[in-house]
């Protein structure tokens, strides 16, 4: 075995092996795989092989789709058989709104060229003559559905890697994962010593286990699994092709053609942890007792589509193990404060989404970052608090729920609250209904005196409509507060602070202490890796506010890239926040403080004392369009702040607000959102940022790859859309057209109460791109009349914000 690599891989499983043939494709050749027993012995050997690229969000798709395209290459290249069958796929619904779920899959999957179509009933049914169709709304066939072989697909990899160079040595458990002072890895096995540049961890039902050799503590825990493969099914048999694979939104159950018969897999009703203290380190190529009784609902619910497994013999049951973080995606990239080791773990569909990880993965070792925005995947999503317990409440929740439908703003009960910030209760008194964000409750909206305190879900607009147009109105009339302490807020101090932040983001930096400047933050290759307020408070400390969900992607950017002489502190949880926005708010805040308000300006922040608090930061910034202070305090005075907001902001009719209120407020100034509207797959241009990044300054990270990009245009341009919809309003991930043709897709959507209009803001291909045409979004499948501003379409000139 090798003493040195560039790279070790743990495991040998469906993920393991892709990552192995996607670094040796990129051309690194001293690439190692180290397999504890045989190749597949983790969940990979079991699964059923099922096939499907229209998923959310829409980088998961493509992914997908990478993944299922990729095999028939792979096949070529390894000249191993994967065992492919593209049947296709059939998703029924039988209910409104799962027609409407099936129309949002068909028009988001247009964004990334994933064809779908909507069929007959009749053409269902001559593909798949098993299914009962009485009741059936719509189908909708998606062609790249299907299923392979997964074992012959991971030993595929493994074959098309070992060609290209790479080395696999299997019965060569990892016992050991050492980092050395000089940042590379000592990756120890019994049979000798690995050192390395570069550790990935793709151990599947062990990542855990492999984790903590290295002290990374991965959110993740093994649920039981089943399906069956049934008898030979006679009108099965009788045909001349095979069926598609079978599924419907909230149906609990997947179910595709094996041989003459079905095999249906279940999503069970009552999720059952497997290990949950830790896998077993002689666990192997086994199965778990199965227990037909657990899956009985799924069976009957599956038997109203397909009456023939009800009198099918069951030729075999499969009870295996699968591994799942709290949202159940992978988490991918490095791990935060370990440098150079990398996860692959929890990667829950290995054969719809190996390919893509293994790609991503590759590009991320060897360019430094990957090639798509997979923040959604990222293993750093997570912090300390996705603990045991919430990890395993979610991961309960979400494999019973696998297949239902997620309506747009759903939030998600299991394993909250977790952390509250003081003022919770308070809020919650007066009616708020919360939210999770990284770990943390926030408010949405306030239900009013004889309103029901909570969200009630559904395609049409939310019972919170009225209550968030309310809000939103009171803060533009008058005076508006918001508990914004979920915004992720960073002190960067010390000698090199000023010289570090400039050589980190795009903007120049405030050279005068109390100014503010926004500024994005760029990978090498210009692409956006955050987009920041950032605050001079003295000449060497500075108050970065940032998205919150990011923070532990940011804070691993921060220490990447910021030197010994520049201390990062993450405040978040630390500090809190209050946001105080319409035309009395200045007023209120002269009431808390003997600073003369009047001369605060606009993008400018001070510490100064604030109610009880003697030192708070109060930057003045606005994400609703209106006037507006940000003000930032230890925790431990954020209740009585409050109280004085409140006890001097009633005559002024304070309102409470939530962030419905402010996601329509921002949308109707055109403001982008991390996220939704901004994300890794754009650089600053496309959005619109391209005033913030300041090329004139001294070197900064993506400053040559900005240069090349100022010299074309960019490929899609950002605006906002009025949107003619009386009823029911855009969320994101719609599409839009402009004279028949698809020209770009939405990106975030809302009806704008202070103007009275449905909205949405979204890209649109530069080609396609004129202000004040017309264009077509399709809102829940059927398409509405829309215009395209360039301009905000709420106060365009800034004046009250301003003001
Ligand atoms: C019943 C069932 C049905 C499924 N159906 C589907 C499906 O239809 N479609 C789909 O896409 N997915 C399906 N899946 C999920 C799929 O099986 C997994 O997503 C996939 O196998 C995960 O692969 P992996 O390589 O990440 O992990 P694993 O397959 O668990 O591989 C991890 C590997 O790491 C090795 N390892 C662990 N510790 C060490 C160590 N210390 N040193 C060296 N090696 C180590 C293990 O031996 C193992 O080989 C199904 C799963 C189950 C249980």
């Amino acid at each position: 075995m090798e003493t040195n690599a560039r790279v070790v891989v743990i495991g040998g499983g469906v993920t393991g092996c892709a990552i192995l043939y996607h670094l040796a494709s990129m051309g690194w050749r001293d690439v190692v795989l180290l397999e504890r027993k045989e190749l597949t012995s983790g969940s990979s050997w079991h699964a059923a092989g099922g096939l499907f690229a229209l998923t959310s969000p829409s980088n998961a798709a493509v992914l997908q789709k990478y993944t299922i395209e990729l095999y028939p290459k792979l096949e070529a290249e390894s000249g191993q058989n994967c065992g492919l069958h593209p049947a296709g796929g059939i998703h029924i619904a039988r209910t409104t709104d799962q027609v409407t779920a099936l129309k949002l899959l068909h028009s988001r999957g247009k964004r990334n060229g994933i064809a779908s179509d909507f069929i007959s009933i009749e053409e269902a049914r001559s593909m798949a003559p098993i299914l009962e169709t009485r009741g059936v709304q719509a189908v909708l066939y998606e062609p790249l559905k299907g299923y392979c072989d997964p074992a012959s697909v991971t030993q595929a990899f493994a074959k098309a890697a070992r060609d290209r160079g790479a080395k696999i040595y299997r019965q060569t458990p990892v016992i050991e994962t050492r980092q050395l002072p000089s940042g590379e890895w000592d990756v120890v096995t019994p049979q000798g010593t690995i050192r390395t540049q570069f550790v990935v961890n793709a151990a599947g039902l062990w990542a855990r286990e492999v984790g903590a050799l290295a002290g990374a503590r991965l959110p993740l825990l093994p649920v039981e699994h089943h399906y069956l493969v049934t008898e030979t099914i006679a009108e099965i048999a009788a045909l001349d092709h095979e069926i598609p694979n079978i599924s419907e939104p909230s149906g609990g159950y997947y179910a595709r053609q094996e041989g003459k018969g079905l095999l249906l897999g279940a999503y069970e009703k009552t999720c059952v942890h497997w290990a949950e203290s830790g896998t077993p380190l002689d666990f192997g190529h086994e199965l778990l007792p199965d227990d037909l009784g657990r899956i009985e609902a799924n069976i009957a619910r599956a038997v109203e589509t397909l009456p023939c497994l009800e009198t099918a013999g069951i030729k075999r049951i499969i009870n295996g193990p699968m591994i799942f973080s709290p949202d159940l995606g992978p988490l991918l990239g490095p791990y935060p404060g370990l440098r150079n080791y990398f996860c692959a773990a929890g990667v829950m569909s290995g054969f719809n989404q190996g390919g893509g990880v293994g790609k991503i993965l590759a590009e991320w070792i060897i360019e430094g970052e990957p090639s798509l925005d997979v923040s959604f995947w990222d293993v750093a999503r997570f912090g300390d608090w996705a603990d045991r317990r919430y990890t395993r409440e979610r991961t309960k929740y979400f494999y019973e729920h696998r297949t239902d439908i997620v309506y747009p703003f759903q939030e998600f009960a299991a394993g909250r609250p977790m952390r509250t910030y003081p003022i919770h209760d308070r809020l919650a008194a007066r009616g708020a209904v919360f939210g999770l964000n990284f770990g943390s409750e926030y408010p949405l909206w306030f239900a009013p005196k004889g309103v029901e305190a909570e969200d009630r879900y559904s395609y049409e607009r939310g019972n919170w409509f009225e209550a968030t147009g309310a809000e939103c109105r009171a803060l533009r009339d008058g005076v508006g507060l918001l508990e914004i302490s979920t915004f992720a807020k960073y002190q960067i101090t010390g000698e090199g602070a000023a010289a570090g932040l400039e050589q980190l983001l795009a903007n120049r930096i405030p050279s005068v202490a109390g100014k503010t400047v926004l500024s994005p933050m760029l990978s090498p290759s210009g692409r956006l890796v955050g987009d920041f307020t950032v605050t001079k408070l003295a000449d060497d400390r500075f108050l970065l506010l940032g998205s919150g969900p990011m923070q532990a992607v940011h804070m691993r950017w921060f220490e990447q890239n910021l030197g010994s002489d520049v201390q990062v502190e993450n405040l978040t949880t630390r500090y809190c926040g209050l946001h105080i926005a319409g035309p009395s708010s200045r007023q209120l805040l002269q009431s808390l403080t003997d600073v003369d308000v009047e001369t605060f300006p606009f993008l400018s922040g001070r510490e100064i004392a604030v109610g009880p608090c003697p030192a708070a930061i109060v930057v003045r910034v606005s994400f609703t369009g209106e006037l507006g202070f940000e003000i930032y305090m230890p925790a431990e005075y954020q209740r009585s702040i409050y109280e004085e907001i409140v006890a001097h902001g009633e005559a002024l009719g304070l309102a409470h607000v939530g962030s419905r209120a402010l996601l329509s407020m921002r949308i109707e100034k055109a403001f982008p959102s991390w996220g939704s509207d901004l994300t890794q797959d754009y650089s600053p241009f496309e959005p619109g940022l391209g005033r913030f990044v300041r090329l004139d300054k001294n070197d900064f990270i993506g400053k040559t790859a900005m240069q090349r990009l100022a010299e074309t245009q960019p490929k899609e341009r950002f605006a906002s859309f009025l949107v003619d919809s009386a009823d029911r309003d855009c969320f994101g991930g719609e599409a839009i057209y402009r004279d028949g043709e698809l020209a770009g897709y939405v990106t975030s959507g809302s009806f704008g109460h202070r103007l009275g209009k449905s909205l949405a803001l979204g890209y649109v291909r530069t080609p396609y791109f004129e202000d004040g045409a017309s264009f077509e979004v399709e809102v829940l499948g059927e398409r509405r009349p829309a215009r395209l501003s360039e301009r905000a379409p709420y106060d365009p000139d800034g004046l009250r914000m301003r003001g």
